[in-house]
């Protein structure tokens, strides 16, 4: 792990911190993430990606296969317990106004990967699993000092004095 030479760390390969992560590689940062689980989360969470997220995740160039691998709902239903329904709100109510006027369902896991992939092909970017953070020494919005526990045991990776 080469920590030392990167300017920016990010705890956490969940989709903000990878989403993050590629928002800088993408800027030109380079970025190291720093994940502990073994890979990336396959667990049943966040099902619903709505227009602004998309928006988003298109201007980093995933929105479009995480649309292919979900499915696009154009309409929002309010019903009782009988399944009545109450009351239905379009999306396109806000054409014009995004890229995107649907929300698709699709698990969050399913976004992970892409971000993963989008964010390999940046040189400057890396991914460490099994690592990790265990204690970081701030100073102002700096972090000087930060300990890992990874593949190569206890570490103080990044040490700025
Ligand atoms: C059961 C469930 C259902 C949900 N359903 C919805 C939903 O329907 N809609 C919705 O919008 N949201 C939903 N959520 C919330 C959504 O999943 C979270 O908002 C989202 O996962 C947050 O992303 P994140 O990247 O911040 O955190 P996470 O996805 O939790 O990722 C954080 C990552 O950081 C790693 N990590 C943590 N600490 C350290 C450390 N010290 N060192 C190294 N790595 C570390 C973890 O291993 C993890 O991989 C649900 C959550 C759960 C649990």
């Amino acid at each position: 792990m080469s920590v030392r030479r990167r300017p920016v760390v990010v705890v956490g390969a969940g989709p903000v911190g990878l989403t993050t992560a590629l928002v800088l590689a993408q800027g030109g940062v380079p970025v190291t993430v720093l994940e502990s689980g073994p890979a990336l989360s396959t667990a049943s969470r966040a099902s619903t990606f709505h227009p602004a997220t998309l928006d988003l995740l298109d201007e980093l160039g995933v929105a479009s296969a995480l649309r292919a691998a979900g499915r696009e709902v154009h309409e929002i239903q309010w019903r009782d317990l009988a399944q009545r329904v109450l009351h239905r709100m379009g999306y396109d109510a806000l054409a014009g106004r995004t890229d995107h006027p649907y929300r698709v369902h699709v698990e969050q896991s399913r976004l992970t990967p892409l971000l993963l992939a989008a964010l390999e092909v940046h040189p400057h970017a890396e991914v460490c699993f099994s690592t990790t953070v265990f204690d970081v020494r701030p100073r102002g919005d700096d972090v000087v000092r930060l300990w890992t526990d990874g593949p190569d045991g206890l570490r103080t990776p990044l040490d700025a004095g």
